[in-house]
């Protein structure tokens, strides 16, 4: 039975692209409300990448060194208590820092943008050591103060560094100047799950359940370290070179042993709780893979509403997912039950997080084909290769203008946050 599954998706995996899957590449056969809906959002809204959001406050710091946002707006001192006690969490042993290498702006040449943000840009960079091809993320100090993620940036960091996981970006380096950090990290060449989904239309079942097996190990494991990801979505799951997937952007994570309370992610992918300003756990993660299993197979998030108004999709959420329609066209019982699974709104009785944890997610029939250890042993063939041409081929990411603005990295500015973010070394003063 698991062998099936390792075939089939060994099978998909001789395709170059999705072109077993004729179905994938294009709107749902039969006309339908839904498939015009999905048709409708694409030829309206394409390939917009959908931002994360974040209230500006954020938690005590867990990393008394980096405490500079304790700002909680709205909420009451009670929760401080479990915040710190949280804090304990992260001097567990769990969370090792691992080697890195030291790294400065000049051992790199900039080629092109990758992806920006709101407070900075991914770029890809070739080393001028190995020759070997990175991505550096730069992030504008200032900015980020600005705009409060002070707290978040720092966890980004430091999580990044204690994770290594064949389907979680890689961290090299890190360092700073007067006015960015920045992050060294593996180039991911394959492009965003998001670009392959919109130009796709939808997923065919079993390729929307290869990339969500795969996000299920890279959350166990996060998890299983006491780390809650936060902003799981189709912009942040990349493709590798042969295809398997790497989650990226950490902006959100965070080392939590027992709960949060940060309001945090993207609109489509909150949590009840998390809009409900409740204090949540790693249940949110595994709420979000409910909507990306669903978003994958169908097109579009469940809740999703051609004019964005978040204060009604916030009510859409939180009144559950009874209402949500399933078009047997693209979901199966299977895929529908684990997805209304994930999707429940009582954390408590959430799949992945009850008594058997992430196991109920492993062992659901939707899963039934899939062979767990070989999967996470990279040994099943992905249900799509990305057309590379060679190291530091980028084709799969969009064109940004580059504005020059690599030219400005590394001239020295007036330096008031170095202080805040006390991990990256100024190693970028040469
Ligand atoms: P982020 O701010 O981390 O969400 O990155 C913004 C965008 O840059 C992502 O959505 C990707 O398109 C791209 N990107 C980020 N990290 C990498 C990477 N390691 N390799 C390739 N592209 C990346």
């Amino acid at each position: 039975m698991i062998r099936r599954m390792a075939d089939r998706l060994g099978h998909i995996g001789h395709s170059s692209q999705l072109r077993d899957y004729p179905d994938a590449l294009h709107p749902l056969s039969s006309p339908t409300s839904s498939q015009s809906a999905v048709s409708s959002y694409l030829s309206q809204s394409s390939y917009d990448h959908r931002g994360s959001i974040s209230t500006q406050a954020t938690s005590m710091s867990e990393w008394s060194s980096a405490g500079t946002d304790n700002k909680r707006g709205g909420f009451s001192m009670d929760s401080d208590m479990d915040i710190i006690e949280e804090d304990r969490s992260l001097t567990r042993p769990k969370l090792v820092r691992r080697p890195r290498g030291v790294y400065r702006l000049s051992d790199f040449i900039i080629q092109r943008t990758l992806g920006t943000g709101s407070f900075g840009r991914v770029h890809l960079v070739r080393s001028k050591h190995n020759l070997r091809f990175y991505a550096i993320k730069v992030l504008n100090k200032e900015r980020v103060v600005k705009m409060k993620q002070v707290e978040h940036t720092n966890n980004e960091q430091r999580m990044l560094e204690c994770v290594q996981h064949s389907f979680i970006i890689n961290l090299w380096g890190y360092f700073q100047d007067t006015a960015n950090l920045y992050m060294v990290m593996d180039f991911v060449p394959g492009g965003e799950l998001f670009t392959l989904l919109r130009r796709s239309n939808r997923f065919p079942d079993p390729v929307a359940k290869f990339y969500a097996a795969e996000v299920a190990l890279a959350l166990n494991h996060l998890h299983g370290l006491g780390i809650i990801y936060r902003d799981l979505k189709p912009e942040n799951v990349l493709l590798n070179a042969d295809g398997h997937i790497k989650v990226a952007d950490f902006g959100f994570a965070k080392a939590v042993d027992t709960t949060t309370w940060t309001l945090c992610g993207t609109p489509d992918y909150l949590a009840p709780e998390v809009i409900g300003q409740q204090r949540y756990n790693k249940s949110v993660d595994w709420y979000a893979l409910g909507i990306l299993i669903y978003e994958m197979l169908f097109g579009l998030p469940p809740y999703h509403q051609a004019e964005t108004n978040h204060l009604i999709l916030y009510d859409r959420i939180q009144a559950g997912p009874a209402k949500v329609a399933f078009p047997p066209a693209a979901f199966s019982d299977q895929a529908k039950d684990l997805i209304m699974k994930l999707m429940e709104g009582d954390p408590s009785k959430r799949f992945g997080n009850m008594r058997h944890g992430a196991a109920d997610v492993f062992a659901h029939g939707w899963f039934r084909e899939v062979d767990w250890a070989r999967l996470e042993a990279r040994e099943i063939t992905a249900p799509y290769l990305p057309r590379i041409t060679g190291d530091g081929d980028a084709s799969a990411f969009d064109k940004y203008p580059e504005d020059d603005v690599s030219a400005t990295y590394g001239l020295p500015t007036p330096d008031l946050n170095g202080s805040l973010f006390p991990d990256f070394e100024y190693t970028a003063i040469s």
